[in-house]
């Protein structure tokens, strides 16, 4: 963009973009670390203004007003909540976020689909990401909107499994600004999978499975958190590939969450020992999808215990409804259960909670306070009886108590009482 330029032309674009993108020509002059001729200057303003670097608006007492030619990027995060969220950052965004900044562009990031009218008029080039399904209706509307004034990409698993952004850009340091809610670094330090589950779409949408960097291509050592996500699909699938990103996350002390969740299928003696290694952040997290798996899960977790992989209970996504029998569901949750383990159910179709033995399993499984103190059973037998919601009354009472603490009592007020 900037090739072939003047030293005079550069010291004005970095006047320029040191007051924000817009200053008179008298600021301009006087801002110049050296006396310049009009003659030289208003060449290489009006040089600039047809390489399209600038506008020049000529008049006024201050000689004219000069403007740095920027883009305006709408990046949209269909499936973010209004309200920020440390939980849910999209790394796509925040690449073409850091992408464009370095381009000279100003961006703005909207979460979710809603959109004054006339809001898109300040934008040259909107961004649409949509991870979700649920979504995907309402951001192709608004994609169709937004695309007669303006030029609109929309990607996202929910919306297409084959776009993907340039290298260019996919290989940028995320723009952690973006979500200043977002107090850790993120990243995936591979793509694909070796296995290709009926239910998941990351072979169809990644391929076989590949190393494709490692933690510093997003790590900000700046996060007082210490923590790194990994978006990883399966990395145990890929052994030296793992060895060599937990010797990093080793290296610089953090504490590590994959939450697409390992391959407890995949665990060795040799891997368990790197993993016991490792301080996990919330939780390590595995899952057991199919019944049928019993065996190697139960293996897993024992390779896990004698390596002293396993201090705290892992949690397991427990897909259900998907080729499986509501018995067998419940006999995944309850054997993880009697393993000390963690289980989180995952519905396959969410309208199975309109069957209450669904709701049921659902609550009991999906909240601690229930799962590790009371059984399936019992926990249906006091919802039946009103008892479940008697105790949470109870809870809530207790958390808003806490919340409240009642005032200290001084002596003169203890005398009058
Ligand atoms: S192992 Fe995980 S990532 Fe791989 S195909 Fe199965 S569900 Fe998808």
């Amino acid at each position: 963009m900037s090739r072939g330029l003047s030293k005079l032309q550069h010291s004005i674009l970095a006047i320029l973009d040191a007051k924000h993108g817009m200053a008179s020509t008298t600021t301009l002059k006087t801002a110049m670390d050296r006396p310049i001729s009009d003659q030289s200057f208003y060449r290489s303003i009006h040089s600039l203004e047809k390489r399209g670097e600038i506008r020049f608006y000529r008049g006024g007492h201050t000689g004219g007003l000069v403007c740095r030619t920027h883009g305006n990027v709408l990046l949209i995060d269909s499936d973010a909540p209004p309200e920020p969220t440390p939980a849910f950052p999209n790394l796509a965004l925040m690449k073409l976020s850091a992408y464009h900044k370095a381009c000279g562009d100003y961006v703005t990031l909207l979460r979710g689909l809603k959109i004054a009218d006339g809001f898109e008029k300040k934008f040259d080039i909107a961004y649409i990401s949509c991870v979700f399904t649920k979504n995907a209706r309402a951001a192709r509307r608004l994609a169709k909107r937004l695309s007669t004034s303006m030029e609109v990409h929309l990607g996202g698993s929910g919306v297409d499994l084959k776009t993907t952004l340039p290298a260019e850009i996919e290989n940028t340091f995320p723009d952690y600004e973006l979500y200043p809610e977002c107090d850790y670094s993120i990243g995936m330090t591979m793509r694909g999978c070796t296995r290709s589950c009926p239910f998941c779409i990351i072979k169809d949408k990644e391929g076989t499975s590949r190393p494709t960097g490692d933690i510093y291509a997003f790590y900000n050592p700046n996060f007082k958190s210490k923590k790194i996500v990994l978006l990883d699909n399966n990395i145990l699938g890929l052994p030296a590939h793992f060895a060599k990103i937990a010797s990093q996350i080793k290296k610089e002390g953090l504490r590590v969450d994959w939450n697409q969740g390992l391959d407890l299928r995949l665990v060795t003696p040799e891997n368990a020992k790197i993993l016991a290694g490792l301080h996990f952040s919330p939780y390590m997290r595995f899952a057991w999808d199919d019944i049928k798996s019993e065996p190697q899960i139960r293996r897993g977790i024992q390779i896990l215990k004698e390596n002293g992989a396993l201090k705290n209970p892992a949690v397991f996504y427990v897909l259900s409804g998907f080729n499986s029998t509501f018995e067998e569901d419940l006999y995944r949750v309850k054997t993880l259960r009697d393993l000390g383990q963690k289980a989180f159910l995952m519905l396959y179709d969410k309208k199975l909670l309109e069957e209450p033995r669904y709701r049921h399993l659902s609550n009991w499984t999906n909240a601690r306070v229930h799962f590790f103190t009371r059984t399936f059973e019992e926990f249906v037998t006091n919802r039946e009886n009103g008892v479940e919601k008697q105790k949470a009354a109870e809870r809530k009472q207790r958390l808003e108590a806490k919340k409240n603490p009642p005032p200290i009592l001084h002596g003169c007020e203890i005398s009058l009482i």
